[in-house]
């Protein structure tokens, strides 16, 4: 835990936020500002900085952590098939976009209108 670390509160329920899902190591809760018709932000608990902090020893919990991403998406809203799916996006740094120093998986997903692949046939 690391004490001024937002995402680390979340997890710990120190501060609110929608949870959608929650087990030992890992939470998942609905993003503030949602970019997507489904956006949610998958955590593990303990304090990782980004990507590019994590090590060879990180690799199994990393593992359960990107096999929970589609399970979470599929269960709460995204849509399942070749015309659904979602987007699995860590910014990572500085340069990468990332504001909130902890490790967060984005899972975004639902509704393209304006993609005509996804429209409907005539
Ligand atoms: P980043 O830019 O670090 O990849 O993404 C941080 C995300 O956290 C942003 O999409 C932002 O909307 C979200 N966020 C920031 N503060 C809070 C908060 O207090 N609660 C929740 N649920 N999401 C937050
Ligand atoms: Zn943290």
């Amino acid at each position: 835990m690391s004490h001024d670390c937002l995402f680390c509160k979340i997890a710990q329920h120190q501060i609110p936020s929608t949870i959608v899902y929650e087990d030992d190591e890992f939470m998942a809760f609905k993003d503030i500002n949602p970019a997507a018709p489904v956006h949610l932000l998958l955590v593990p608990k303990h304090h990782v900085e980004s990507l590019a902090g994590v090590e060879a020893g990180d690799t199994d919990w990393l593992g359960r952590m990107l096999r929970l991403a589609p399970q979470i998406a599929y269960d709460n809203g995204c849509n399942p098939g070749s015309a659904g799916g979602f987007r699995l996006v860590a910014n990572t740094g500085i340069e990468g976009g990332q504001e909130i120093a902890h490790l967060h998986f984005h899972i975004l997903g639902g509704a393209r209108p304006w993609d005509k692949r996804a429209a409907p046939a005539a």
